[in-house]
């Protein structure tokens, strides 16, 4: 059993739905003080006000991860509303899908501005408040899709969830000496609000591909998520979790149906 997250002051950002607001969920669950962030000040706030209640300590925040003016604010409004910033779960991200011959320079920029760069900046903001932590953790919302795999339309997509991979990996060594963790989880296909807009079908062949035949849950990233931030995880640092049902694993089709 893990040491419960009681007290400690959590930032989730892009959590007024989908995957941000499972992990949101759990973090409430096991004691977390959470602030859910979303661009979005009403959705964020419904978010955190269904959080309550349930008996969770959250507030919600508007902030965009692309604007270092917005995640500074975001990080006092934290530090000072729950006592600081224990836990950075950087989530926020977008997937709109666009072959190479119809991606435009602006298109590219933008999902590496919201994917990637706000990664970076979401961090940034939080360090000094992480650095007055006994138990910093970052965990980043990666994905198996640019480290593991690849869907066409999402190529400019795969290389931000690749290069938050390179970023922690020399951010795992700057941070260690504050006693910062910072760890990526890879989720494969999970069910959300945004994934579900891809239609059925792609739902129905999706589950069809994945050994445990079903898509995954917001909470099955939260459960990975909280896990990276206990106590218990502190001997790790620049490490992924796969949370995909196994989908990454087979061979080929017939690997599937042989099993
Ligand atoms: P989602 O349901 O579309 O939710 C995205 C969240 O991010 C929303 O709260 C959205 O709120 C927020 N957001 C978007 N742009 C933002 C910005 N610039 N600043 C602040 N917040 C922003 O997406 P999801 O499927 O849960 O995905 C969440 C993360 O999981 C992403 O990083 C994604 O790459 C990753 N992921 C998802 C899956 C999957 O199967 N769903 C698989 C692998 C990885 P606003 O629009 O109001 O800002």
């Amino acid at each position: 059993m893990l040491t419960p997250i009681t007290g400690r002051s959590v930032i989730v950002t892009g959590a007024s739905k989908g995957i941000g607001k499972g992990i949101a969920k759990i973090f409430c669950q096991n004691g977390g003080k959470v602030l859910v962030v979303s661009r979005n000040l009403t959705e964020a706030e419904a978010c955190a006000a269904e959080l309550r209640r349930n008996g969770g300590t959250a507030r919600g925040y508007a902030a965009d991860v692309t604007s270092i003016r917005d995640m500074q604010m975001l990080a006092d409004t934290a530090a000072s509303a729950h006592g600081g910033i224990d836990i950075l779960c950087a989530n926020a991200g977008i997937f709109p899908q666009a072959k190479i011959e119809d991606l435009s320079a602006e298109d590219w920029d933008h999902v590496m501005a919201t994917n990637l760069k706000g990664t970076f900046l979401a961090i940034k903001a939080c360090l000094p408040h992480l650095k007055k932590s006994d138990q910093g953790r970052v965990v980043l919302t990666s994905s198996i899709t640019g480290p593991i795999t690849g869907f066409p339309g999402w190529s400019h997509y795969g290389a931000t969830k690749a290069g938050q991979l390179g970023f922690m990996r020399t951010a795992c060594i700057e941070l260690a000496k504050y006693g910062i963790t910072i760890n990526a989880i890879l989720p494969g296909n999970i069910l959300t609000g945004g994934l579900m807009a891809l239609g059925p079908e792609y739902e129905r062949s999706t589950a069809a591909s994945i050994p445990l035949k079903k898509l995954g849950t917001v909470e099955d990233i939260g459960f990975a998520a909280l896990f990276l931030a206990s106590k218990e995880a502190a001997y790790i640092t620049g490490q992924t979790i796969v949370v995909d049902g196994g989908q990454t694993l087979p061979e080929s089709v017939d690997a599937l149906a042989q099993a």
